[in-house]
């Protein structure tokens, strides 16, 4: 459906400077693919989707849609952009128009479709994507995730023959994630086909049939959702995949800053999409700290989290120690029946570290 051959983009900034942010780009995407592009930020991912519809316009190499090269002079860009839905991180709905409006505007502006008809399919989108019920209010008054299923709505009003998503859930708070997931999910069953760039690591695995991995300008590795999370060729894509995010705290003596480390907690499981595991973490902390752990200081304090796997741990880290700082008591027994309780011996001390 589009071979991507060599595609470049370089970037001319007011001072003169130029960035180059897309190489050498090349693939295939078939019909029915789904396909998530995964990689660190500034690499190129939105870059790559704005060229593929010609938001961006390339500097070198080659788009073919459907047998046609649409970076050629006089190709019919507003005949592309009709098989090619886009659906953005803030959602770019008209703020002006209602929901059900913002659906049908395009395809009675651009495939002319009749108002009754275009209102008819619009309702059945609704149903689709669970917002029936807000056919008739302003997007002012809903929330991310809705905006966002109504943004899913709007593209699917153009009967697209490819969605590329940038990013959809970024712009989200983390309750309204799900929402979102679940209706691109519900598409890729459906055999929609999508690029779709993400930093949902489980989803990417879980929904896609390929994944690209962009780094440096280039898709340095493409393959299927088990090679690239198993079995990852490359040794930037096995760090990157497998990456673990962290929370380091230095606890020296008994008057450090217990609310900062709350807190800290706190938006550290927010962001990462494991609020429910806030409560459990901050709780475990004190425990240790005050009870278990209460006369080893200086330690150190991580909350860990491997995006791919979902294992979050808390540990506690001593420098110098050679054996397991927890007592034999009624009060560790009781920890261990709780949680599962890892101890072992590090390079530089000893670790103590608890599954939540
Ligand atoms: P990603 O989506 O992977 O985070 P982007 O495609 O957004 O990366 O951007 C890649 C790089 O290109 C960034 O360093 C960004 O600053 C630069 N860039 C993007 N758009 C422009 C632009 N219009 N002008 C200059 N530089 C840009
Ligand atoms: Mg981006």
């Amino acid at each position: 459906m589009i071979s991507i051959r060599h595609l470049s983009k370089t970037f001319h900034n007011p001072d003169g400077s130029t960035v180059t942010v897309l190489k050498d780009v090349n693939c295939e995407i078939r019909k029915g693919e789904v396909i998530s592009i995964i990689g660190p930020s500034g690499t190129g991912k939105s870059t790559l989707l704005r060229a593929i519809n010609m938001l961006e316009q390339p500097t070198g190499g080659e788009i073919i849609v459907d047998g046609e090269n649409i970076m050629q002079k006089g190709y019919r860009l507003d005949l592309m952009r009709r098989k090619m839905g886009m659906v953005f991180q803030n959602f770019n709905l008209f703020e002006h128009k209602t929901v059900l409006e913002n659906i049908i505007f395009a395809p009675m502006e651009l495939l002319h479709t009749d108002e009754k008809q275009a209102r008819e399919e619009a309702m059945e989108l609704l149903k689709k994507v669970g917002m029936v019920q807000k056919a008739d209010v302003y997007p002012s008054s809903l929330s991310g995730g809705q905006k966002q299923r109504v943004a899913i709505a709007r593209a699917l009003a153009m009967h697209p023959e490819v969605i590329l998503f940038d990013e959809p859930t970024s712009a989200l708070d983390p309750t309204m994630v799900g929402e979102v997931l679940s209706v691109i999910r519900h598409l890729a069953k459906e055999g929609m086909t999508m690029l779709i760039v993400t930093h949902e690591m489980r989803f990417a695995r879980d929904v896609s049939t390929r994944i690209f991995f962009m780094n440096e300008g280039i898709i340095y590795e493409d393959g299927s959702p088990q090679q690239i999370f198993e079995h990852p060729v490359r040794s930037a894509t096995k760090a990157f995949v497998n990456r673990i995010q962290k929370l380091v705290y230095e606890i020296d003596s008994d008057d450090f800053d217990f609310l900062q480390i709350r807190t800290g907690i706190n938006q550290f499981c927010v962001k990462y999409n494991i609020a429910s595991k806030a409560e459990q973490a901050y709780s475990l902390m004190e425990e240790m700290l005050f009870s278990h752990m209460r006369q080893y200081r200086p330690l150190t304090l991580r909350l860990t989290h491997a995006e791919l796997s979902g294992e979050t741990a808390l540990d506690f880290m001593v420098e110098g120690l050679k054996e397991s700082p927890l007592p034999d008591n009624d009060a560790v027994k009781d920890l261990r029946a709780r949680v599962k309780v890892v101890e072992e011996p590090t390079v530089r001390g000893f670790r103590v570290k608890l599954l939540l």
